[in-house]
């Protein structure tokens, strides 16, 4: 096996960057990557949790990479062994956790809007996912609520409020989709991984959602990173010929 470039380390986002949207990995890639790893290493990064990760990038993904960072890295494997883990709850502490949960659900509770339904708060392990409408309404349900928040911005009035109240948390809120919005501490976007790869003086990221707004912005934008946005697997695959294999030309 061929020496690999000491220092540098090629990380790449997941959904859209090594499959395409919410589908599985195309076996070409994950060929190209473990011919890549001869070369570089190589580390992914994705929003979701490493169950979902594992559905699109197989079973055995922890050991086909050098470092596997689930929930952005609040979960981080390095060399198919579990090396840290982060969550909300010990972050901030049980009593914070309650704190704003129990002023979150009198909000709630004092909301006037046109229908509730059930769920208003999902804990998920590194973020609380807050719905005034509440989660399990149906897609008709939703549909009238976006709608009803366009005019009425229930969202963003009570996202202004909890800023305010829970101030020095530091919390970062995040509106997406039609009826809720993420709560999580500042930095716990892609770029919390970085503190795993202290070890790497050149680390270039890949991801398709590089622009404001998305979620590989942060850490598109770090300066601990050479950023590059691609549109496609097969962009991501040509880019890093060009790159790391010195075949500028290919198109395949
Ligand atoms: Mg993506």
């Amino acid at each position: 096996m061929a020496a690999r470039t000491p220092g540098l380390i090629a990380l790449f986002d997941v959904d859209g960057t090594l499959t395409a949207p919410r589908k599985m990995v195309a076996p070409e890639m994950l060929k190209f990557m473990q011919e890549l790893r001869k070369v570089v290493t190589v580390g992914v990064v994705g929003g979701s949790d490493l169950v979902k990760i594992s559905e699109q990038l197989g079973n055995t993904v922890i050991n086909d990479y050098d470092y596997v960072f689930s929930e952005n890295g609040l979960v981080a494997h390095k060399e198919g062994k579990l090396i840290a883990i982060q969550s909300l709850k010990s972050f901030l502490g049980e009593e914070k956790v309650k704190e704003f949960i129990n002023f979150t659900l009198h909000y709630i509770a004092d909301l006037d809007i046109p229908i509730k339904r059930g769920t208003f708060i999902e804990f998920r392990s590194g973020m609380l996912n807050v719905s005034p409408i509440g989660r399990n309404c149906s897609q008709e349900e939703r549909d009238e609520f976006e709608e009803y928040d366009k005019i009425h911005n229930i969202r963003p009035k009570m996202v202004s409020v909890l800023r305010e109240k829970f101030a020095h948390l530091n919390l970062t809120f995040s509106i997406g989709g039609q009826i809720s919005f993420d709560v999580f501490p500042q930095g716990w976007d892609k770029t919390y991984c970085l503190r795993y790869l202290d070890g790497f003086n050149e680390i270039h990221f890949f991801g398709d959602k590089t622009y404001k707004g998305g979620n590989d912005h942060e850490i598109y934008e770090s300066e601990r990173t050479v950023g590059h946005t691609v549109t496609s697997p097969k962009d991501t695959l040509k880019q890093c010929q060009a790159l790391f294999m010195g075949n500028p030309n290919s198109d395949s």
